[in-house]
């Protein structure tokens, strides 16, 4: 019996909304997928535990296929490929293959996304060219601090949960602070460092500052072990008196409070077509097993208990693929949809990645069930869809601060009222 997938390309998502040249995308990144990271993906993610001289192939073939700097401006050498819709179609596409290579390439767009909109001279004249080289040249989004990620994310606190501190002397920012956690820590050629100028100042304070590698103070610390996602890499770094030109800085007061939020709000939405790649892998997987196998006399996915979870898994992968690219276009369209970082877009937005990837939680598991045994093994690749995913969920604020980030647009939800909490906050 031949394997069946439901996914066609002409009816994943209204045509209407995905323009020729992303479907062309698209179609050449799943060209690529198939053809370099499917046959290689397990091999790939085992050498991890030695070197990752595999990795960086598929990395290296990345720039030869000219993604590397796609999300710079024309006029320095990029294809303006700064839209969310792109970016979350292409992290799908990478979601079905292998969801952590993708994030060598997919932390340079973060990276220097603010730095791109806010039309920063300085930064862009200084590093755009080094995008544009013949060899992987890359970029790290350094948020998280050792006291916590979600704090610095949730808007309540206004940048009060960071504690790297970024003070002015003369031409030059002075930094003191670590980080833990970034994607591509330790292997990054620059920085995008999420700081504080002073706390008193609320989103004022907010300065994202831009800090190339190698620069005296900057020091790393170890790299993370974790139980997926093991193509990228994650660890601690930390500044003694970094010192970069003050122009690094991308905006000002105020407007890189703006431009952080507008990233976390563009995160969420390529999360959630990551983790919709991530089902939709599984989903491949569990239709083509379910098909070939048989118990009680017939294939498992004919038995009505076994395709009443297809049809969740298949609902689940619909329903969250819709959700992500509406809210990605909404994102791209501001002139109709009002302000990226309007409250009601932030609950848009978290509102597909907590779905997806709860439902891309869901998916894995469902899928692990019906092939019994062979789901658990690592021939089957469902494994590591699950385990890949588990950190989407926890990410970007996680499944609690994305719901309370959905609240925010339904209604005047504000997590700190005038009480006790509220005032220790302030103290803090
Ligand atoms: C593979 C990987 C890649 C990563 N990449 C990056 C990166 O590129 N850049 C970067 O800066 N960081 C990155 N991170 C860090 C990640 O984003 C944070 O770890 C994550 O946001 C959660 O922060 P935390 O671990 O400090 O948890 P905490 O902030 O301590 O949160 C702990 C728990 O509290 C919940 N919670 C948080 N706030 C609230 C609230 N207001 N009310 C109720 N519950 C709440 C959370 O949902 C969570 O369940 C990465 C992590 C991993 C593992």
């Amino acid at each position: 019996m031949e394997p069946v997938s439901i996914e066609n390309k002409q009816n994943r998502f209204m045509q209407e909304l995905v323009s020729p040249g992303d479907r062309l995308l698209m179609e050449a990144i799943r060209e690529f997928v198939n053809r370099e990271i499917m046959p290689i993906r397990r091999e790939m993610e085992a050498s991890t535990r030695g070197d990752f001289g595999l990795v960086e192939e598929v990395q290296q073939k990345l720039v030869d296929l000219g993604m590397q700097g796609s999300f710079l401006p024309p006029e320095y050498g990029g294809w303006n490929l700064t839209s969310a819709l792109t970016t979350s179609l292409v992290a799908e596409e990478f979601g079905r293959g292998e969801p952590s290579c993708f994030a060598a390439i997919g932390s340079g767009t973060w990276a220097l996304r603010p730095a791109v909109i806010a039309g920063n001279k300085a930064v862009l004249d200084e590093f755009a060219p080094r995008f544009k080289g013949d060899e992987p040249y890359i970029a790290c989004f350094a948020m998280t601090e050792p006291s916590g990620g979600c704090n610095i994310e949730n808007l309540d606190m206004k940048g009060k949960g960071i504690q790297t501190r970024a003070e002015l002397d003369g031409d030059e920012w002075v930094i003191n602070g670590a980080k833990v956690w970034p994607t591509n820590s330790g292997i990054s050629d620059l920085y995008l460092v999420v700081c504080n100028t002073d706390p008193e100042l609320g989103d004022d304070g907010i300065a994202m500052i831009y800090v190339p590698v190698p620069t005296p103070g900057f020091t790393f610390g170890r790299f993370e072990d974790k139980v997926g996602f093991r193509c990228s890499r994650e660890g601690d770094f930390s500044f003694d008196n970094v010192r970069v030109p003050k122009e690094w800085r991308a905006a000002g007061p105020g407007e890189d409070a703006v431009l952080l939020h507008d990233n976390l709000i563009f995160a969420r939405l390529f999360s959630a077509g990551w983790s919709i790649g991530i089902a939709q892998g599984a989903f491949d997987e569990v239709l083509a097993f379910t098909s070939e196998r048989s118990v009680a006399g017939k294939p498992i996915r004919q038995h009505t208990v076994a395709s009443g979870i297809l049809a969740d898994i298949a609902i689940g992968i619909q329903v969250g693929r819709d959700a992500y690219v509406n809210a990605a276009y909404m994102f791209d369209h501001p002139e109709t949809y009002g302000p990226r970082t309007s409250k009601q877009m932030l609950s848009r937005s978290s509102l597909a990645k907590v779905f997806c990837a709860d439902t891309a939680v869901m998916v894995t598991n469902k899928a692990m069930e019906l092939m019994g045994s062979y789901g658990y093994a690592a021939d089957y690749n469902v494994e590591k869809y699950w385990r890949d995913n588990k950190i989407i969920q926890i990410w970007e604020g996680g499944g609690q601060l994305g719901r309370l980030d959905v609240a925010r647009g339904c209604y005047d939800y504000d997590q700190f009222h005038e009480n006790e909490l509220y005032e220790r906050m302030q103290e803090m």
